[in-house]
């Protein structure tokens, strides 16, 4: 069986590599000309570092990532209002969570692709997708190149699938109401003397700090916005030199010391969950399937466990049509309460009333972080061969 994959994103690798395990042909179509380095970082919460497990790659991330031990909040004017114990959480699901940049996950990725002798064309937009009447369909792309398959898997995230719009007639993804300045720090010297993820709440505003190192970080700082406005790079340090001013250290050097060519200015969307993810041929995955705000912390983890469910759902699949079915079964409730746990979160860090924020933080004071990792533990695990108690996996 030969798949065509489109989007060399984190979904269309690691489901490349977990496909081509199981024997699949499979080959990949990039819209860049080639690898980039856009992006800040990710959290592979233990879900995410099972799959690389099982993919064989969870060493050679490990190697390039951190190893957050907590994740605390603390308020813009420098208050604690609690923290996750992240080893906590780590011991109950069973692996490691690992702070990475985007960029090197992505050639741990690529450089076990190159190994498999799997095909990354880049430089291939696709623009259309077609069916045919023999089963097989093919994509177009803008070059005047098709390439035709068996199955297609649309792994060209959030913004404007055409897998998405072939199986589902509309991919427009939904404005969630804030921005996103994402960055990647790196500092000659040692700035964190701890690592562990940093999360920063005020009003109408959120910044998390993430480190990889003691001396790499990445972070987002974020805004409410209503509507969509413009993007100049020459501005953005002055931008977020405004709404982060007196916040508590490091925030203004991460500010300060991030080269404007390494942040970048994103109006933030998701999706609204959709219960079909598949026709003919065409399957959607990753973003294109089941986008959720980054206040999920499970946009790549989620593109991960696609990968490998998919190889288990094909490699023991009587027709192509039960595969899709039992995949989309699989993976569909679990992402919706993630996309909707996400947006309940933004609704309330982003939210720009004080007294409804001062609330917030009160809440957070008191909440009961031993259950939250149980909580999570039990969440993200699902549907996966990994247990809340190490001792009945
Ligand atoms: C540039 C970028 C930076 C990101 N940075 C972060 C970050 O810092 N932190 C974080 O948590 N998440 C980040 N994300 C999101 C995160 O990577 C995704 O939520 C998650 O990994 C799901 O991955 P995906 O492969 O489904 O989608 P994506 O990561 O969006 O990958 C989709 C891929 O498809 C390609 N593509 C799109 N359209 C076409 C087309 N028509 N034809 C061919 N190829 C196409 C894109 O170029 C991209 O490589 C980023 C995504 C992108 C694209």
């Amino acid at each position: 069986m030969k798949i065509a994959i489109i989007g060399g994103g984190i979904a269309g690798l690691s489901a490349a590599l977990a496909l081509a395990g199981r024997g699949f042909e499979v080959e990949v179509f990039e819209r860049h000309a080639a690898p980039t380095d856009i992006g800040a970082g990710i959290v592979c919460w233990p879900n995410a570092s099972f799959v690389l497990q099982e993919l064989g790659l969870l060493r050679s991330v490990a190697e390039l990532s951190g190893r957050p031990a907590r994740m605390r909040r603390v308020s813009r004017a420098g208050e604690e209002l609690g923290a996750l114990d992240i080893r906590k959480l780590d011991e109950l699901m069973g692996y490691p969570s690992l702070s990475v940049l985007r960029k090197d996950l992505l050639s741990v990725l690529l450089s076990r692709v190159s190994e498999q002798g799997i095909r990354v064309q880049y430089g291939h937009v696709a623009d259309r997708i077609e069916p045919s009447a023999t089963g097989s369909a093919t994509v177009h792309f803008a070059s005047g190149a098709t390439a035709s398959a068996d199955v297609i898997l649309g792994a060209e995230g959030r913004m404007n699938s055409i897998a998405r719009k072939f199986v589902h007639g509309d991919n427009r993804p939904r404005y969630q109401g804030f921005i996103n300045w994402i960055g990647t720090f790196t500092s000659p010297r040692a700035v964190f003397s701890e690592i562990e993820v940093k999360d920063y709440w005020g009003v109408g505003a959120r910044f998390g700090v993430v480190p990889v190192s003691d001396a790499r970080a990445y972070w987002a700082g974020a805004a409410a916005c209503p509507e969509i406005q413009g993007k100049a790079p020459a501005d953005y340090h002055d931008e977020l030199r405004a709404l982060f001013r007196g916040w508590p250290s490091p925030i203004p050097q991460l500010i300060e010391e991030t080269p404007a060519e390494r942040i970048n200015k994103i109006y933030v969307h998701d999706h609204d969950p959709i219960d079909t993810w598949h026709r003919d041929n065409v399957l959607l995955i990753g973003d294109a399937a089941h986008a959720a705000l980054p206040t999920s912390g499970q946009g790549a983890c989620q593109a991960l466990e696609d990968a490998w469910h998919l190889a288990d759902c094909l490699g023991g699949a009587t027709s192509l049509g039960a595969a899709f079915t039992e995949f989309t079964q699989r993976r569909r409730g679990k992402n919706a309460a993630i996309v909707a746990g996400a947006r309940n979160l933004a609704r309330s860090l982003f939210a720009t009333d004080p007294a409804l924020c001062e609330e917030r933080d009160r809440n957070s004071k008191s909440t009961d972080y031993e259950a939250m990792a149980h909580g999570m533990a039990r969440g993200w695990g699902s549907g996966l061969p990994m247990s809340e108690d190490p001792a009945a996996a």
